[in-house]
């Protein structure tokens, strides 16, 4: 083979794999090393891809439980086949690693298996499973080695009764109760799945509100809606020490504002305290600089402190942690590359959790235009008015949108609502081009459809609503 390329691309994730996509595409010689032995990074094989696929089984499985009976569906005898539930996930993560895979060989990308190590700025070693190492030399390096599960210096996950998001999507059988620390979107969908498939579930967020970073209207009524379906949280509690005793864990966490002690003894323990970027050795010893909380530092080009080497996904200190986050980068990396101007809109990319209902959101929150001293307005429409919510029996949550007092613009949109992680595309979509919320009161929405609350919320703002 022959070792020279144009860009070789370490790490396999939404990041990287579309950015080596991209580069083939714009005709550049282009190689992928990845060190897992399957492509597709954390999304494919321990992140959205096998949650998601947990995340509607379990709902079905729930759903035929729950509300079969009263839409006149008599089912007797529906019982939980884990091992089935977990080999379906399995075959369908397989199924996707396996589709990169082919996209690679479709765009005649280099997969290299091993771990990629920069040697330097136009030099990567892959180091084998057998040990072996093998140099390549290249024009130019795109680093996307992802994350890796964060822990509390207090907590030694064991992945067997502590584990961590990996754990938690692999259990053998039920646990009768499970702890989940942290209530961000990881720790409330696997709490979820859980839950749904007969867990005891208890989530301990130090915060005194779930999902940060969202519209905290939202995080109040989503917790309400979880609270409903069973599931308890404590709030504003700090996990101090969490021990193993025989097959079961005992975490003791302490209230911040009354200092009340508490302990609790449960079966399993998720860890769902957040992600920290994956910096190797190499990238240490090449010097290339680290923003306070250990990701790399890119310029608006996506270039590190040294010349020719590149970053893109959750490994670097722009936008959230998320899979289109990390495509979207790579994506525009590989057109700055090629010479053409890639770029990435990091006001304007949506975040979604995908329990039942699902929460989606885009743009800014009333919080942050608060901070910034923005005047706006507010338009809100709730799914208890919209017709096919109704039909379907899922009135939970409601449309907010944000838009500039004056201008009108739509500066940021969140909403719960049984299918939000889709609705949110047009969101995106309009906010993109500009669109103010007239633009979107004027648009014509389908009938009857979910997104017709989106039409009303834009309606609302101006407060002329038609259905509330
Ligand atoms: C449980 C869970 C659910 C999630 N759900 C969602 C979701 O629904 N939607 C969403 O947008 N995001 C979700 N995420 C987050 C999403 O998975 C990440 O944001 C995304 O995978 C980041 O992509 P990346 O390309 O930056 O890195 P990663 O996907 O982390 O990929 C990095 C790859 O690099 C490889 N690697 C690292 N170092 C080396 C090296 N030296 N040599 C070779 N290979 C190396 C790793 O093995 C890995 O395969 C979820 C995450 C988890 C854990």
């Amino acid at each position: 083979m022959d070792n020279n390329f144009e860009v070789i691309v370490i790490g396999s994730g939404p990041g990287g794999y579309v950015c080596a996509i991209r580069c083939a595409q714009l005709g550049l010689k282009t190689a992928c090393v990845e060190s897992r032995k399957t492509l597709g990074g954390t999304c494919l094989n321990v992140g959205c891809i096998p949650s998601k696929s947990l995340l509607n089984s379990s709902e079905m499985y729930h759903k035929s439980q729950t509300e079969f009976n009263n839409l006149g569906i008599e089912a007797s005898s529906i019982k939980l086949n884990l091992s089935k539930m977990m080999n379906n996930k399995n075959k369908s993560v397989l199924t996707l690693t396996k589709g990169v895979e082919f996209l690679f060989k479709k765009n005649k990308i280099t997969h290299l298996k091993g771990k990629g190590l920069i040697s330097m700025n136009n030099s990567v070693t892959v180091l084998d499973d057998s040990g072996k190492k093998t140099s390549y030399k290249t024009k130019n390096i795109v680093i996307g080695t992802g994350s890796v599960p964060e822990s509390l210096s207090e907590i030694k996950i064991d992945e067997k009764i502590i584990v961590s998001s990996t754990g938690a999507l692999s259990f053998d059988k039920v646990p009768k109760k499970l702890i989940v620390i942290g209530g961000g979107y990881i720790g409330l969908e696997l709490a979820s799945v859980w839950k749904r498939l007969g867990s005891d579930v208890m989530v301990i967020e130090s915060l005194d509100h779930i999902i940060p970073g969202m519209d905290k209207d939202i995080s109040t009524e989503f917790q309400k809606i979880l609270n409903k379906q069973g599931i308890n949280f404590k709030l504003n509690c700090k996990v101090t020490r969490v021990s193993v005793l025989k097959n079961k864990a005992i975490v003791d966490f302490t209230n911040n504002k009354s200092k009340i002690i508490e302990r609790i003894e449960c079966h399993k323990v998720l860890v769902a305290v957040g992600r920290k970027s994956n910096i190797g050795e190499d990238i240490l010893k090449l010097g290339i600089k680290l923003d306070n909380q250990n990701k790399i530092k890119v310029n608006s080009k996506f270039e590190t402190s040294i010349k020719n080497i590149y970053a893109v996904g959750d490994v670097i200190d722009k936008g959230p942690m998320l899979a289109h986050k990390a495509e979207d980068e790579g994506i525009a990396v590989a057109e700055i590359i090629a010479g053409q101007a890639g770029h990435v809109n990091y006001d304007v990319i949506p975040a979604v959790v995908y329990t039942f209902p699902e929460v989606a959101s885009i743009g800014k929150t009333e919080i942050q235009l608060k901070k910034e001293n923005v005047k706006y307005k507010i338009g809100k429409f709730p799914f208890l008015a919209n017709s096919r919510a109704k039909v379907n029996n899922e009135t939970y949550g409601f449309v907010k949108i944000i838009a500039d007092e004056k201008s009108d613009k739509v500066l940021g949109v969140s909403m719960i609502s049984a299918v939000a992680g889709t609705m949110i595309a047009e969101l995106a979509l309009a906010m993109e081009f500009g669109a103010s919320a007239e633009d979107i009161a004027r648009t014509c929405h389908a009938h009857p459809t979910h997104s017709e609350a989106v039409k009303e919320a834009a309606l609302s703002v101006d407060k002329r609503p038609i259905h509330f």
